[in-house]
């Protein structure tokens, strides 16, 4: 059944302009069975499936023009720079960063967290100092803070998350003060799916001088993000949560920030002049990215953010949201089925826990019916002690999932309560 053909309550659909099944049909690995029954993939918050625009991309590089980037003056080496360096335009124009200098190739947002704490932190904080992160951070976005706060005195503060999901702000308000050196705020939860208001929160921040790092894994595949807009100092995501390779991702970086900072890794190609007395850096970005690169991946991640663009990420958010707002009606109906994180904004995650039952054997359920979902404490174990619990199921949604995966899904849920009695 279509989207269109649907109606309940709470939501009108309307006429959804994203054509899923069409949609589908670019994503190889959607076409087939698991233990019998058509796959129905919801784990997108762990990785999304890859289109074949991605898919061909990465084997045309491999048989036509395999090469190392930046070093060759030969024609299979300046084609390969040349397409490795357009994926830096692509992740420039995809985030709305105003100079492609800006933008560092990185295994993905854990290594463009790591980089900020350590090259830009780092050196900046003293003991005494204070790093405000947010009770709902990706372990990506706690462990790094805690590795440089141990290294340099500086202490690590929270801010704390109510009871429907959201961050209280009045406390992140009152946790920024004279001794605040650095802000780190996840602008999707993996774990709860809400969509936290880091345009204002950064407004805050600058209102006292503290620059802020923003950990986009979970929003760049589910809004249109302006880092200008948002004047965000520093903003990171992974691309193989948005429809291309793992092992490469972006870290979005002012300019003046990365001109002032150290270099991350030492090596090939982030260098102007080595002698053995010293060395002299190239500018940013190449100042960071040390060593061959992922090639392959910038290649795919070129190709994985053009593709998700001449779709439009209004059309896919609004077929998400759609997605989520059906889901959360046919879920929050079950009885013993408890929705965690209910905040007002959300995107793409549906973390939920049934009575009696644990996570774990919802997904292996789930999985007999061919669902894939996550269960387990989605890398944020602060986030299930504040909610009290030891592990959530998560359904989690890309621009290929139909409504009627989302029925399979309901249909599962209550096969686990059936299980179980
Ligand atoms: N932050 C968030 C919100 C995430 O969901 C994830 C991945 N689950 C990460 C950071 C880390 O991403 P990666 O493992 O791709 O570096």
């Amino acid at each position: 059944m279509t989207a269109q053909a649907r109606t309940f309550s709470g939501f009108a659909p309307g006429p959804v302009p994203l054509d899923v099944e069409r949609v589908r049909a670019d994503f190889p690995i959607l076409r087939q069975t698991v233990k019998g029954k058509p796959l129905v993939y919801l784990d997108n918050a762990a990785t999304t499936q890859k289109p074949t625009a991605v898919i061909d991309a990465i084997s045309a590089y491999y048989e036509e023009y395999n090469s190392n980037v930046h070093r060759g003056i030969h024609t299979l080496s300046e084609r390969a720079t040349a397409v490795y360096e357009s994926a830096r335009n692509a992740i420039q124009h995809f985030l709305g960063a105003a100079h492609r200098e800006e933008i560092v190739f990185v295994r993905g947002t854990t290594e463009g967290i790591n980089l900020v704490a350590q090259a830009f932190a780092r050196p900046r904080l003293r003991d005494g100092d204070e790093v405000l992160i947010t009770g709902m951070e990706h372990h990506s976005d706690i462990v790094p803070w805690q590795l440089v706060c141990g290294k340099t005195g500086a202490r690590l503060r929270v801010v704390p998350v109510l009871d429907n999901g959201e961050l209280d702000l009045e406390r992140y308000e009152r946790l920024l003060t004279e001794r605040t050196r650095i802000v780190g705020v996840v602008h999707v939860s993996n774990a709860l799916g809400t969509v936290n208001p880091v345009k204002a929160m950064i407004a805050l921040a600058h209102e006292r001088g503290v620059p802020v790092l923003v950990d986009g894994a979970q929003a760049v595949p589910h809004l249109a993000v302006d880092v200008v807009d948002l004047d965000a100092d520093f903003y990171a995501f992974s691309g193989h949560k948005t429809y291309c390779p793992t092992g490469i991702g972006g870290l979005y970086g002012k300019l003046a920030h990365l001109e002032a900072m150290e270099p991350y890794q030492g090596g090939g190609d982030m260098i102007r002049r080595v002698t053995f007395e010293g060395t002299e850096f190239a500018a940013p970005p190449y100042k960071f990215e040390a060593g061959t690169p992922h090639i392959e991946g910038a290649v795919g991640l070129g190709a994985g953010l053009g593709y998700l663009r001449a779709l439009g990420l209004e059309v896919v958010g609004a077929h998400e949201r759609a997605l989520l707002a059906y889901a959360t009606e046919q879920v929050e109906a079950l009885r013993g089925v408890h929705i965690i994180g209910n905040a007002r904004e959300k995107a793409g995650v549906l973390s939920f826990v049934i009575d009696g039952v644990h996570p774990h054997d919802v997904g292996t359920i789930l999985d007999s019916e061919g669902i894939a979902v996550r269960a387990g404490h989605h890398c944020a174990q602060p986030v299930m002690d504040r909610f009290g619990v030891p592990a959530t199921v998560r359904a989690s949604f890309a621009l290929y999932n139909t409504f009627s995966e989302v029925d399979a899904l309901v249909t599962g849920i209550r096969r686990v309560q059936e299980v179980f009695g």
